[in-house]
């Protein structure tokens, strides 16, 4: 986005994990000052590779990135909970944030949302359905608000009984028919877990609660998500299945930029088709609802045990059902406390591990 759109765009800090190749190349295209990677280890090779520029590392190299001199804008794209830190240090910073990352408001929503209200900041969502709603809801008022319905395509398994998916393999499981993703999320989305976890997005980006939440299946996902208003009118949005409208429209917010390749061939699209989702064959999604409603750090404990869960389907240890049993049971009898802390998140994601792992154990001994 920032290399097509030079004149809007300036990007001035990089971080990366340990894609060592790729970040100096990017280092290098946007003429940064300052890079942060993931390991101590990598620094004197990239400090090799990019003469003049700071270099830095870990957490800390995170939070410099996020905080830097001038930035206006923080894209936050890491995977898993590595990211919460540096996020949270930006929106009490004031610095607007485009978030591509689930765990984020998942496992801390009421921190970051606190923090945004606080300083002002904007947390603008890059995951394509909130960025649906967050478009639908330009515009009006909250209080003509009566629903979000988040689409789902349903994943590869949709219209599938329970006792069919026992036996699928990692490779069934990872065929999305529409995204290209990575495996966890392709997994996830199988189980529909993917969209349990945007529904507790959703609740903190939008403020309302689970029952104002509704998720509808949309095999098609040319429907990225919608808003239902007191009036009964419902804003869909529509487009094609590309991260680049998300991203361009949390970044260039409140303009919208000019995209090439885009366009939607309606006349090629045939039927639109929208069904109730499967709570008893996909499980997960109901014990997202759960987690909401218990509140506190169970959304926390909730996607810590899914990620050992999933990791767990894809090395072979548990079957595709497990996953959601997994999950179930590392919630059972756990009593969340309240998530106003990075520390009681923490601490509630590694109480998860331990006891996804345990369940793991149990299930196949
Ligand atoms: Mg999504």
């Amino acid at each position: 986005m920032a290399a097509e759109f030079p004149e809007q765009f300036k990007v001035t800090a990089l971080a990366a994990g340990r894609r060592i190749e790729r970040l100096t190349k990017q280092a290098r295209e946007f003429d940064v000052s300052l890079v942060s990677v993931e390991r101590e280890e990598d620094v004197a090779v990239v400090r090799g590779m990019l003469p003049g520029v700071d270099v830095r590392w870990g957490s800390e190299g995170l939070m410099e990135v996020a905080l830097s001199q001038g930035v206006d804008m923080v894209v936050a794209a890491l995977v898993g909970a590595a990211g919460l830190t540096s996020t949270l240090g930006a929106l009490e910073a004031g610095i607007d944030v485009a978030l591509a990352n689930k765990e984020t408001l998942v496992m801390a929503g009421q921190l970051m949302t606190a923090a945004a209200g606080k300083s002002g900041a904007s947390i603008l969502p890059v995951d394509s359905e909130h960025s649906a709603v967050f478009q639908a809801l330009a515009g009006h008022d909250a209080a003509e608000v009566k629903r979000i319905i988040l689409t789902a395509s349903g994943g590869p398994f949709f219209g599938r009984s329970l006792e069919s998916l026992k036996e699928v393999t990692p490779e069934e499981a990872l065929a999305h028919p529409n995204w290209d993703m990575g495996r966890k999320i392709s997994i996830d989305s199988a189980t529909m877990m993917n969209k349990g976890l945007e529904v507790i997005e959703a609740r903190w980006l939008f403020g309302l609660g689970a029952e104002r939440i509704a998720v509808t299946v949309h095999p098609q996902s040319v429907v990225h998500s919608m808003v239902e208003f007191v009036d009964g009118s419902i804003i869909a949005h529509m487009g094609v299945a590309d991260m680049r409208g998300p991203i361009a429209y949390a970044l260039g917010n409140p303009s919208r930029l000019p995209l090439s390749g885009m366009a939607l061939d309606l006349g090629r699209m045939g039927s639109l088709t929208f069904a109730d989702p499967d709570f008893e064959t996909f499980p997960a999604l109901g014990l997202a609802y759960d987690a909401i409603k218990e509140g506190g750090t169970m959304p926390a404990l909730l996607s810590g045990a899914n990620e050992v869960a999933v990791e767990a389907f894809l090395s072979g240890l548990i079957r595709f059902t497990d996953i959601s049993e997994v999950v179930k049971m590392a919630m059972n009898d756990y009593s969340p406390v309240e998530a106003d802390s990075l520390e009681a998140v923490l601490e509630a994601d590694s109480i998860a591990r331990d006891r996804a792992n345990q369940a793991v154990k149990n299930i196949r001994p």
